[in-house]
């Protein structure tokens, strides 16, 4: 091991390994509590969620969402045309969305008092951590460290990146849009690329070799983004497996193991996302490893002492607010105040292409699973005043143990994403149905469709049939 050139031996409470959502909300929480912290980034502070993940895919979708309201326009008797996308304008408003974020951001970790070190960091042993930055090696010892490194986006085996050949990291700041797309891929990311590229004029084709897209979701919900998709002409093959790609500067070509194969001007790989867990160190450290991801109890303790790890590197859903729970979680666990830990099943989960989706708790099959006696109903956004007005169809799924707590809500419809806070107060608090169904929704929003099936699930619908 090489020498250290510089060092430090002032041992911090905390040192953070990555600071996207897990470990920039581990560090704020830490510091609001009275702990010292040093926080290691090797690229910009925010981490995927900000730079190449949530942030800018809403950004580009808030602007689809545009360009389909101005084709729309006429039939709501506005007089609007859509006359093509301005990527330079497009990309300079998201990115000026990440800037202002980051500038927060930034701010607060500073103001916190947080140490900030930047560069690729290791770790050494359960208390120190090695950091190589532009200024030589810097060694700084923990009581506690944190691993929050993140993901990275997979590829498939032979399939080689390119200008033709993209993951979301590059697919984020396309110069020109695309007349054809392949997406490889039918989960949350590739849903929500098709989307988008279609309302910005793409023709897109969605590769996915489950028997469904969206296929952790409500088997209904699949179905019905399917053939809204479709109305969209998006295509999806499903049960299809990529054979190979091949591509050049101008084109590619995807080849199916059945079927004709697809030629197009992209392919968007979207087959989910890695742990960065390689070079971390942790087989030396001794921290087990479990096909890259860092497996840890409910209090997010790794096999070895002292090390804790956050988001996306830990088992389970890959989503922000995940991470930002299990930041705030460990923070407040080595503080003392013995937190409640998180559950992965209580997290909301959304997904925004249109029509949206956004689910919360136990699909109807893992109800049924844990031994459940289940009973579900469906309000359809059909019967929904607001939900009309906007132009959407879909539905509110609500499930619910016989005579007892709501246990899984699962939307689709435009504008949903909006619904999700109410049904995951549900879910967390176990409410019973009838314990929500006297509470009075506005009229007209698209929440009253959560209430309504509440009422139905109560056995006292107003606007459906019992
Ligand atoms: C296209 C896309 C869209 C998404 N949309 C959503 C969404 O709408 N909602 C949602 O909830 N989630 C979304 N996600 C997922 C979300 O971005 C992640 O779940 C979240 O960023 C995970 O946070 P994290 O802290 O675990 O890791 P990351 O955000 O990946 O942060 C890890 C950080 O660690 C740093 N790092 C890694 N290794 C080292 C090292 N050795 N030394 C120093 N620094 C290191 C990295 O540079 C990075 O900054 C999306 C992801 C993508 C790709």
């Amino acid at each position: 091991m090489a020498d250290p050139a510089n060092s430090t031996s002032s041992p911090f409470d905390l040192v953070i390994l990555g600071a996207g959502s897990g470990g920039y909300a581990c560090a704020l929480r830490a510091s609001q509590l009275g702990l010292t912290v040093a926080l290691v980034e090797e690229d910009k502070i925010g981490g995927t969620c900000l730079h190449r993940g949530c942030i800018p895919t809403k950004a580009l979708l808030h602007a689809a969402e545009l360009a389909d309201g101005a084709r729309a326009g006429a039939s709501h008797g506005i007089l609007t045309t859509f006359e093509g996308i301005d990527t330079v304008a497009l990309h300079a408003r998201k990115d000026k969305v990440i800037s202002q974020l980051y500038k927060g951001l930034t701010g607060l970790i500073g103001q916190a008092g947080i140490e900030v070190v930047t560069g690729r960091g290791r770790l050494v042993d359960a208390s120190t951590v090695e950091v190589d930055g532009e200024g030589g090696t810097t060694r700084l010892s923990a009581k506690t460290v944190v691993l929050a490194t993140g993901s990275y986006a997979k590829t498939i085996p032979g399939v080689e990146l390119g200008p033709r050949v993209m993951t979301s990291d590059q697919a984020m700041d396309l110069a020109q849009i695309p007349q054809r797309v392949a997406v490889l891929g039918g989960g949350v990311i590739g849903v929500e690329f098709a989307s988008m590229l279609r309302s910005f004029g793409a023709e897109v084709t969605i590769v996915e070799a489950l028997d469904r897209i969206v296929a952790a979701e409500e088997p209904s919900i699949s179905k019905h983004l399917t053939r809204e998709f479709k109305k969209r002409k998006i295509t999806a093959l499903t049960s299809t497996r990529v054979a190979s790609v091949e591509a050049d500067d101008q084109r590619a070509v995807v080849h199916l193991e059945s079927g004709d194969p697809l030629e197009v001007d992209l392919v968007l790989v979207a087959v989910g996302r890695g742990p960065r867990s390689e070079g971390l160190g942790l087989e030396d450290a001794g921290v087990t490893v479990d096909r890259g991801f860092v497996p840890t109890d409910d209090r997010l303790r790794t096999n070895v002492e002292g090390v804790r790890a956050v988001g996306d590197l830990v088992p389970g859903l890959q989503l922000a607010h995940r991470g930002f729970a299990h930041g705030i979680f460990v923070a407040e666990d080595i503080a003392g105040l013995d937190p409640t830990p998180i559950d992965d099943v209580i997290i909301p989960k959304v997904t925004y292409c249109d029509p949206e989706i956004a689910s919360v708790g136990l699909t109807s099959e893992a109800a049924k699973g844990a031994g459940k006696d289940v009973e579900t109903v469906v309000y359809p956004l059909g019967g929904n005043g607001r939900s009309i007005i906007r132009g959407t169809t879909g539905s509110v799924t609500l499930i619910r143990e016989k005579d007892g707590p709501v246990l899984g809500v699962h939307m689709v419809g435009l504008g949903v994403s909006e619904l999700i806070s109410e049904a995951q107060l549900a879910v967390g608090w176990e409410a019973h149905p009838e314990d929500i169904a006297p509470l009075v929704h506005a009229h007209p929003s698209q929440g009253e469709a959560f209430g309504e099936a509440a009422m139905l699930a109560a056995g006292r619908p107003l606007h459906a049939h019992a």
